[in-house]
């Protein structure tokens, strides 16, 4: 598997990212200016103003404090974090020991996310947090329920009843106190974190958002008790999964080291339907790889010769 980050646009939203189970985890939508996890925050992803950490796993959430220190660095705005609520204390510990180490405790603003506890990004952008099959325990013994995302674009819409209306009848309605609009949303990434199957699968905003982005850990078909035990996701499951899915495209992440892409590749051809094919892509499987730290424009997953990682661990 090619260790480099990938760059590609995926139902026309361009995501930026790495994974690779255990390893580092992150996916960043540039263009909404979100950044899902942070893996070890490589350098693309510092100035993206808001994150979104699903666990504590050290393999998404290891460059919380590197992720605040480079953007006073690099002299951005503190940035925002929102984590699941248990983990918002040890993460503000966690910068406070930094004082201790560097000298410095980086700025941060870290904010507590709570499931089906809607909240804005910015005008026209929320996030819909929602539970998922996948936990942490604390060593005191606490259990941190893991957290996935739905950025959803929101917007007010001219009610159907009003569609064909003269613009001066529609301003002498809404005088009149007339609700001409209604609240629209329209889910653009959902972003599931590692987690088993579950309920939350079935949320309209996770099952019809343009682009759902969901773990696959595990290919091998012995491997299926080890994905129940840790709460992930083997290939099989994709079978029942999928034909549930509205989504214009599933990005699979979180392969193992040990899984060549290609390997994972054919095994999803005898898992899905062939209808479903088209619309599922693994995120490391992106046509066009850069070395770390580059500065290139991703291109639409798909297009040209895919590259094919012929290492298998
Ligand atoms: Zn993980
Ligand atoms: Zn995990």
């Amino acid at each position: 598997m090619a260790q480099q980050i990938v760059d590609a646009v995926h139902a026309g939203i361009r995501l930026v990212g790495f994974s690779l189970a255990g390893e580092e985890s992150f996916v960043a939508a540039p263009d909404l200016n979100v950044c899902f996890d942070v893996g070890r925050s490589p350098r693309e992803i510092v100035n993206i103003d808001h994150v979104l950490l699903t666990h504590g796993h050290m393999d998404h959430a290891a460059g919380v404090a590197y992720y605040f220190a480079q953007r006073m660095f690099v002299d951005n705005a503190p940035g925002q974090l929102y984590a699941p609520e248990p983990l918002v204390g040890p993460l503000q510990r966690l910068l406070a020991v930094w004082a201790d180490i560097d000298g410095h405790e980086p700025r941060a603003m870290i904010r507590a996310a709570w499931p089906d506890q809607m909240f804005e990004l910015r005008r026209g952008l929320a996030v819909r947090p929602f539970r998922v099959n996948h936990a942490c325990r604390r060593h005191d013994g606490v259990i941190v329920e893991a957290l996935g995302y739905s950025v959803v674009d929101v917007r007010q819409k001219l009610k159907s009843e009003f569609n064909g209306w003269e613009a001066a009848r529609l301003v002498e309605a809404k005088k009149r106190g007339v609700e001409i609009t209604e609240r629209v949303e329209m889910p653009l990434i959902a972003y599931c974190g590692d987690t088993a199957a579950g309920d939350f699968l079935g949320l309209e905003h996770v099952r019809r958002a343009k682009v759902l982005v969901l773990e696959c850990t595990f290919i091998e078909p012995d491997h299926r008790s080890r994905a129940r035990a840790g709460k992930h996701l083997h290939i099989d499951d994709l079978r029942e999964i999928v034909p549930g899915l509205e989504n214009e495209r599933i990005v699979l992440t979180h392969l193992s080291r040990r899984t060549a892409l290609s390997d994972a590749k054919r095994q999803l051809v005898k898992t899905v339907r062939p209808s479903d094919i088209d619309r599922i892509a693994f995120l490391m499987d992106a046509p066009r790889r850069r070395p770390r730290g580059g500065e290139r424009r991703g291109t639409e997953a798909g297009e040209g010769r895919p590259h094919e990682s012929g290492e298998a661990r």
